[in-house]
């Protein structure tokens, strides 16, 4: 039995001889919003990818929602079961992974209709209904190319929303985006918070972490070395490393 929404027990992770994930084990609750911050190379992608078991942890649990993620299953059954899991959890990635060759739409309802078996018309009007939620309505019958960065992410996240997931995982979302267009990705993953969609966002800007996040999570050479709420974190840090992290970086 599972008391928290996002549980993860002791994860570890490592590659050959390189540990990048070190007994890390963290709570998020239902509706939270959760900032992973920290240097490059501190295991913020690893571990976020561990969460769906796209990077399988080495040791320790996931859970979801009282569902063990990374569960040891018999291959079919656990293709069965990741399925369904990552139906579940909301991926964005730094470099927008939108099918070139597919439209806006196609790329918002090719996986409800692989996945959920829903009708053309049933997909399509989820499509519209995902792309008005991030602006960009006017757009569904543009190809990625034709689109700006931003624009791009906007509709990976609608694509992921189109899922109905209980949980988003946003990677540096806005990183590879000139500055200009940061903020209407910021934006949306905004009105997602009011909307009380439970996220966790690893982020290398600390004003939309303090703005927007719950809790705010400082990793290090594959521990967290802090946590809490954003003002503490920000303001008081308790630990040398955060200090030094946050001189460079606020
Ligand atoms: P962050 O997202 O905090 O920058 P990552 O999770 O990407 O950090 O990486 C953590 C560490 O794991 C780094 O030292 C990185 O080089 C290493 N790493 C990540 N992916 C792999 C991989 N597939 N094979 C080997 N090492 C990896
Ligand atoms: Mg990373």
């Amino acid at each position: 039995m599972t008391q928290h929404f996002v549980e993860i027990r002791h994860a570890q992770k490592s590659y050959g001889t390189l540990e990048v994930l070190k007994d890390i084990s963290l709570d998020v609750e239902r509706g939270q919003i959760v900032a992973i911050i920290g240097p490059s190379g501190s295991g913020k992608s690893t571990l976020l990818r561990a969460i769906n078991d796209l990077d399988p942890l080495t040791g320790g649990e996931v859970w979801l929602d009282g569902v063990q993620v990374n569960k040891t299953l018999p291959h079919r059954q656990y293709e069965k079961h990741i399925n369904e899991m990552r139906q579940q959890i909301g991926m964005v990635f730094q470099h927008f992974n939108l099918f070139p060759h597919l439209t806006v739409r196609e790329n918002v309802t090719m996986a409800p209709k692989l996945l959920k078996k829903i009708s053309d018309k049933e997909a399509n009007a989820l499509a519209e209904e995902q792309l008005d939620h991030v602006g960009m309505l006017e757009r569904i019958d543009y190809y990625p190319a034709q689109l700006s960065g931003g624009q791009k992410q906007r509709v990976a996240i609608a694509r992921a929303l189109a899922m109905k997931p209980k949980l988003m995982l946003f990677d540096e979302a806005t990183s590879a985006l000139d500055p200009e267009l940061v903020e209407e990705v910021n934006l949306v993953m905004k009105q997602l918070a009011q909307e009380h969609m439970t996220m966790i966002i690893v982020t290398h800007e600390m004003d939309f972490a303090a703005s927007v996040c719950d809790r705010v999570i400082f990793m290090d050479k594959g521990v967290v070395v802090e946590e809490g709420p954003p003002e503490q974190v920000f303001k008081t840090p308790t630990q040398e490393r955060t200090r030094n992290f946050l001189r460079k970086h606020l």
